[in-house]
Order: C-alpha cells, then structure tokens, then sequence
C-alpha cells in the first residue's frame, strides 16, 4: 500500500489516479485546507482508494495512519503550500507547515521502518536561472520562502538518508497544466493563481479579465517563458520514481518538464485557440519574483527512470479547458 500526502489536491489526485490504473493500495492523507473531498469520491470509483482526514502537524494523526494501515511500504509526499506570493507574505505558514509537517511525516515513516518517499519539489529551489536549460546541477539557491522550504526537505531527506537509510526521490516540477485524460478530476484552486485556468476562467462570461503580469522580459515576446508539462505525464513520473526506489536505487533527484518553454503570450493564444473564443486581456505590471524564463532540462530523468512526456500542449490545454467547463458547472 503507498501512503499518498495531499492526494486530495491536485498533482496528488492524478497520482493516486495513476497508482490505481497500476493496481496499487493507496491511502489518501489529506488536511482538505486545499484539496477536495469530492475528488477523494471520485478516485474511489478507480481503485482501492482508503481515505484519512488528518494534518501533518499533529503527529498523532499521521503515526495514526501507520498504526491502522500496517502494510505501508513506500511514502509518496505531497501535502504542502504552494504559492509563492503567499508564501513572501507570510513565510512562517510555510515554515512551519512545509518544513514541520515533513518532519512528523518523516518521524513517523522511521518508527514504522517505511523508508522510501518520492517528494514534490519544485523548479523553486534553483531560484533565478544562471542558465537555460535548468540541469539538476543548476545551483539551488531559492528566492522566495515555498522554494526555501522545499529546498529545506531535499537536505533533511539527504541527511535521513545518510543516518538512517531513508532513500527518497525529489521531483522538481516545472509547471504544471492540463487534466486527467478523461476529465474525472482536475486542477481545482480557490482562490486560482496559476496561469493556464486564469486564462480559461476569463472565457466563462462573467467579465472577468485575463490579467498577463509584464510584457517587458527579455524574451521573444516580451512575456516570461515556462516550461509547461502535463499533470498526467508529471504522475507518471511518480510512479517511475516509486519503482526505481524499490528496485533498491539509490536517493536521487530529476527534473520534470518537457525541455521546451512557451512565452505567456503563446499560451494565451493557444487557449484562444482551443476554445474558439475571444478572451478579453490585460497587460499589468511584472509580478513580483517571476523570472524570465524557467526551462527543465530533462534528460535525467528520461535516462534514468525512462520518463518520456506523452502529452502535447494542446492536449494539456484541451483537458484543461473541458475541466474547467465542469467546474463552472459545479
Ligand atoms: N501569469 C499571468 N497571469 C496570471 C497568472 C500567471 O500573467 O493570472 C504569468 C506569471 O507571471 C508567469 C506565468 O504566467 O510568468 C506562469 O505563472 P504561474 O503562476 O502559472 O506559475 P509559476 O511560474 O509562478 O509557477
């Protein structure tokens, strides 16, 4: 059974998605401060799906989940918050959320001998690129407080690592789009800061307004460039990651994006495109901490877990745009 943090969010539910069309146990350990209740329902339709409402800082909930499901063998750690914004805003929610829930997590995961964990961690933790494109041996120097307690659980797990033998895999995410290949879950924000579901937002006649943050980077457009990779190959990288730890690999750490950036423009094109409509946009001025361009190289993680990205970025949009006209409709 794989014990799945924050499953109920986004990245997290196409996962155990993922892990159910794989025919793996999961349980779903989740606060629900993000994710959704409904989502947990609907991935119980796919598999063996068990469920536990509880909070990563109490650690008597997640040493809970130990004791009633003994047959957890591998950890794969989600739950956290992800906005950048908020995080400089406010960085001890992030402190102490991101950094203190792990460390009960990972308490836990070491008085019950459970020792491997694939761990969500971020394009963030090499803050402004010296080069593009970003390898992992890019230098890891955060510039806002979600990549610094990102990078802050890479070291601890290096150090659990060497003390205590807990293997852990680090996936640094570029962004992430789209939807399950079949529209049953999606990404589900509230409030929704993410760039593709604004644009798609904008579409639904309510007058709301696309808001691009800067076109004045030194880029093809003026826009900033991001690597955008599918929510449904991104699981997948999971899953690889599951399985390269228990075929005995060693603590490890892959990039996952596609090698190719598209500028802000292009993708508000592209959602132009497919949904056929017109979206009304507005230039503001640069959003704080946003660097020019972030682009993954990946060829780590194709030579060494065999990851390939399956989607194009049409697809990510098209699933993206028919989730969201499920979710107006919710
Ligand atoms: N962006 C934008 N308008 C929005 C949301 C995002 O112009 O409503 C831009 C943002 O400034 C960045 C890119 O889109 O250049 C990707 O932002 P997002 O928040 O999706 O991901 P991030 O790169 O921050 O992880």
């Amino acid at each position: 059974m794989i014990l799945v943090t924050g499953g109920a969010g986004y990245i997290g539910s196409h996962c155990v998605m993922d892990l159910c069309k794989n025919g793996m146990d999961v349980v779903v350990f989740d606060n629900l401060s993000t994710g959704h209740i409904e989502t947990v329902e609907k991935l119980k339709q796919f598999g063996n799906v068990e469920f536990v409402h509880g909070d990563l800082l109490n650690f008597d909930d997640i040493s809970g989940v130990f004791n009633k499901y003994k047959n957890i063998n591998a950890v794969i750690h989600f739950a956290a918050f992800s906005q950048v914004g908020e995080s400089v805003e406010n960085p001890q929610k992030y402190y102490i959320n991101n950094v203190g829930g792990t460390l009960n997590l990972l308490r836990a995961m070491l008085e019950n001998k459970v020792l491997k964990i694939v761990f969500s961690s971020t394009a963030a933790t090499y803050g402004e690129p010296k080069y593009i494109p970003i390898d992992e041996s890019h230098p890891q120097i955060p510039i806002n407080p979600y990549g610094q307690t990102k990078l802050m659980i890479e070291h601890i797990m290096d150090d659990y690592n060497r003390a205590y033998g807990l293997r852990s895999v680090r996936l640094r995410y570029f962004n992430v789009v789209g939807a399950d290949d079949d529209i049953n879950i999606g990404e589900w924000h509230n409030p929704e800061t993410h760039l593709v579901p604004n644009i798609l937002k904008s579409c639904f006649g309510d007058g709301k307004v696309f808001n691009l943050f800067g076109d004045d980077y030194d880029t093809r457009d003026g826009t900033c460039v991001r690597d955008y990779v599918n929510v449904v190959d991104l699981a997948n990288a999971h899953i690889l990651a599951l399985k390269y730890l228990e075929n005995g690999g060693e603590t490890n750490f892959f990039n996952i994006g596609t090698n190719n950036g598209n500028t802000v423009r292009e993708i508000f094109d592209a959602c132009e495109k497919t949904t056929g409509k017109k979206i009304a946009l507005d230039v503001k001025p640069r959003r704080a901490g946003d660097p020019a361009t972030l682009v993954a190289d990946n060829t780590k993680a194709k030579n060494i877990l065999g990851w390939v990205p399956n989607h194009t970025l049409m697809d990510s949009i098209k699933t993206a745009y028919n989730w969201e006209v499920k979710l107006q409709n919710k």
